[in-house]
């Protein structure tokens, strides 16, 4: 092999954010806080408040490779949090403040995490975990003096008294690219939530591929409203490729509701935006109810869950919106497929066109996919063949955090726990999930969890919770239950019984008695067989 001779300038996040200062620095960033009012600011303040912070995170003694944790919405010192801690070489570890309290302490404590950012709205929350979160050393309330809360959360710190006094003088370090940047657990697995360690190589080539016309297509004229959670796979990458591209950035603070997002939407004439179904159901219906139009809105990036054909149509026909399908996981990064047309699909009908747009969309150059049968046999690319999706590239998890077994085959490929078919022309569809969750509003409930504490109940023998498609939250689950003999427990005596075991929205929207349940040869039980009996099943909450 003749080697190149080409830079080996590593790909650094830090990287990001100073070409944003440095091209695009009045370029702003605009936040609902989480105080109220709207805030602005741009990528050159931001830039500057990110190094004071980097100054301020090595005084409390972080060091690379540790990890700082956050429990917060989309805001711009959220955003300053992810480049300063990144930048510096420690792991900015992204918490999902909506887990179960014990899953955030279960997260916190594996992880390790030396400081917690928290947002005002997790101050109860953090104050009853405080005990249990040993490896914390300082918690630090993300606002200024005035809205400085009293709590008991010993030493707590003011994010702005924090960064104020210190220097904005700092060098970011340059390091390996293959060093951990950022940290984000999944529960979409059994078991233990995982954690995926992000490197700063993985997150510079994703944020490359998500600027391309045919993914995200962002741009320097682009104004970006961030839906999709800082605390959810990095925000798809949007915190990253926005400053790649040079786009606007406005960050929505915890306000989702149609109003607040239509608000946005027009304040900040925003061209492109990402989230999931339910948020996008929430905004159609503020829209109809209201009459409001989009008029600057181009594309819309729908994912984590099937983007549904009708919501499909109301955007592109009524509100002359693109919807963009997206599939991806947090292990990907997360973008995996996008549903962008070709040109040879220009002059399709509309309704042939949506045919198309409906799949979960074609992979990104980075990601290989293929489909397996029971075998292991690759099955072919027809659009009718289905089976277990593997994917592979360089911004797809090769292990979790701190398991000591690769996440991947011998040769590489990451099996994603959904079922689908590829066609001729690599559009992807996903026909089923093999992994025993059920996605409600872009959030993971575990069946097993939910099976496991149904059976405390005296009066169940045994129990099977599946996903039911739900209107508003795409699926809900259903508990199946099969009583011990003689007993018939009611929705409710159930559901009562889980009430302190499990979150709230994990609780079943309702629950069917049978008489016995389907069964492997191996003792598992069929779940395909029961979604396909129940897929039509109406839940009392759908209406
Ligand atoms: P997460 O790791 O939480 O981002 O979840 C990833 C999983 O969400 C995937 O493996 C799919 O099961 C599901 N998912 C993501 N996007 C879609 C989509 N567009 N349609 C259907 N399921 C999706």
């Amino acid at each position: 092999m003749l080697r190149g001779l080409m830079q080996g300038r590593p790909l650094l996040i830090s990287s990001l954010i100073e070409y944003a200062d440095a091209y695009h620095g009045d370029t702003e960033i605009v936040t609902r806080t989480v105080e109220g009012p709207i805030h602005r600011t741009t990528y050159r303040a931001a830039h500057r408040r990110a190094r004071q912070l980097a100054n301020a995170l090595g005084r409390l003694g972080v060091k690379p490779g540790d990890r700082v944790a956050t429990l917060a919405w989309n805001t711009y010192r959220h955003f300053e949090i992810y480049y300063a801690v990144s930048g510096m070489g420690a792991v900015c570890h992204t918490v999902n403040p909506r887990l179960f309290p014990p899953q955030i302490d279960y997260i916190v404590n594996h992880a390790a995490d030396r400081i917690l950012f928290l947002d005002l709205t997790f101050v109860d929350l953090v104050e009853k975990l405080a005990p249990a979160l040993a490896s914390v050393e300082r918690f630090v309330i993300m606002t200024d003096r005035a809205h400085m809360p009293k709590t008991a959360l010993e030493g707590a710190l003011c994010y702005e008294d924090l960064i104020a006094g210190e220097s904005d003088a700092f060098a970011w370090p340059l390091f390996d690219e293959m060093t951990a940047s950022s940290l984000c657990y999944t529960s979409g697995t059994t078991g233990n939530p995982k954690g995926v360690l992000y490197a700063h190589r993985s997150t510079l080539l994703h944020s490359y591929a998500a600027c391309m016309t045919d993914v995200l297509g962002l741009s320097a004229r682009d104004s970006v409203l961030v839906i999709v959670p800082l605390f959810h796979a990095n925000a798809w990458g949007l915190p990253y490729a926005a400053p790649l591209a040079g786009a606007k950035l406005v960050f929505p603070g915890y306000k989702l509701d149609g109003q607040s997002v239509h608000e946005l939407l027009e304040a900040e004439k925003v061209t492109f935006t990402a989230g999931v179904p339910t948020v996008w159901l929430m905004l159609l219906e503020h829209l109809a109810k209201t009459g409001a139009a989009l008029p600057h809105l181009e594309r819309l990036v729908c994912g984590g869950s099937a983007m549904p054909r009708a919501m499909i149509e109301t955007f592109e026909t009524k509100y002359d919106v693109r919807s963009i399908h997206a599939w991806g996981m947090t292990e990907m990064s997360p973008l995996g497929t996008l549903g962008t047309l070709k040109a040879k699909h220009a002059g399709l009908a509309k309704d042939r066109q949506i045919d198309i747009q409906v799949k979960q969309g074609r992979g990104v150059f980075g990601v290989e996919m293929k489909i397996v049968g029971d075998d292991k046999n690759e099955l072919p690319h027809d659009g009718k063949a289905f089976g277990d999706l593997l994917v592979r590239g360089p911004w797809i998890c090769s292990a979790y955090f701190r398991e000591n077994k690769p996440a991947v085959d011998a040769d590489g490929w990451f099996a994603t726990g959904d079922v689908a078919t590829l066609d001729a022309d690599g559009y992807m569809q996903i026909t089923d999930r093999s992994k025993d969750v059920i996605k409600s509003g872009g959030e993971w409930i575990s069946s097993i969890d939910l099976e496991n504490a149904a059976v405390g109940h005296p009066k169940v023998k045994e129990a099977c919770v599946i996903g039911v498609r739900h209107p508003k939250w795409d699926e809900r689950p259903l508990l199946l239950v099969v009583p011990v003999e003689g007993a018939a427990p009611t929705r409710d005596e159930l559901v009562d019984y889980l009430r302190d075991k499990v979150v709230k929205w994990w609780l079943p929207d309702d629950v069917v008695l049978v008489k016995e349940l389907p069964h492997t040869a191996t003792g598992k039980l069929l779940k395909a067989k029961l979604r396909e009996e129940y897929k039509d099943y109406v839940l009392p909450t759908a209406g």
